[in-house]
């Protein structure tokens, strides 16, 4: 699929695009999503050099819960203190970075403020973490889903955007199938406790009546944010009771 871009030319043609894009940062120079300064010289389009380095990307080893790095080696996983109360239905957690400064800023982009145009950067961040090809190689990825209503009003779901890029990026045997659906309308989790979350998101997910399964194959959750699990694992929850085996979890962001 083609994604929408806010700021950049396409065509089959690389020398034209340069050509393109040069003119084009002329007239209208992009900004940084955090600190609103002009890029230039940085590895992304729409994060500045400076900005970049506050960008950190989730390289292993990670909590195998939630995916956080261990910026420290010396911290356990069964010690990691962003997951240590969720009982998670999935084997494996994986994020790409951390939600914070920058990173927060180009989820908040990507899911509110139709931020498309930061899917070349998103790209850029799956290529420097090489170890999602492994993971992601032969598997189902299933977005975790919008209520109807949300998605109507957001024009997309971010997560299965995410699923598509990564698809799109990984080259490799990858499939997308939305299995699940929302049966209600939650209210944003972003104000919420741990326990309030749990209970905001019990039973508003349920099994698409147009899914088939292939119970042998590896199903990775899609979410745009870990923050405490609650949502992923409500969806794992319905994964694995449908029969599934092996059910891991990748989050755009943690949080
Ligand atoms: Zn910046
Ligand atoms: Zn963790």
């Amino acid at each position: 699929m083609d994604y929408p871009s806010k700021k950049s030319f396409t065509s089959k043609h690389p020398q034209r695009n340069l050509l393109l894009n040069s003119i084009q940062d002329i007239f209208f120079p992009r900004s940084c999503i955090d600190c609103s300064e002009p890029v230039e010289d940085s590895p992304y389009q729409y994060i500045c050099k400076s900005c970049a380095q506050l960008l950190i990307l989730a390289h292993p080893p990670n909590c195998i819960t939630c995916g956080y790095p261990f910026l420290v080696d010396k911290i356990m996983a069964k010690n990691c203190p962003h997951c240590l109360d969720l009982k998670p239905n999935y084997s494996r957690g994986y994020t790409l970075c951390l939600a914070k400064k920058v990173g927060r800023q180009l989820i908040h982009n990507l899911k509110y403020n139709n931020g498309l145009y930061l899917i070349n950067d998103l790209k850029s961040i799956i290529r420097q973490l090489p170890h999602l090809r492994r993971i992601c190689q032969d598997a189902i990825l299933v977005p975790v889903p919008l209520h109807p209503t949300k998605q109507r009003a957001r024009g997309f779901n971010q997560s299965e955007t995410f699923a598509q890029v990564l698809q799109k990026t990984l080259n490799t045997n990858i499939q997308i199938q939305n299995l699940l659906i929302r049966t209600r309308f939650t209210q944003s989790q972003t104000t919420l406790s741990k326990e309030q979350r749990r209970e905001n998101i019990h039973d508003a997910f349920a099994l698409s009546s147009e899914c088939k399964f292939d119970l042998d194959k590896k199903h990775i959750l899609i979410d745009d944010v870990f923050t405490t699990g609650s949502t992923a694992n409500a969806c794992a929850k319905i994964l694995k009771k449908a029969g599934i085996q092996k059910i891991e979890l990748l989050t755009l962001g943690h949080g």
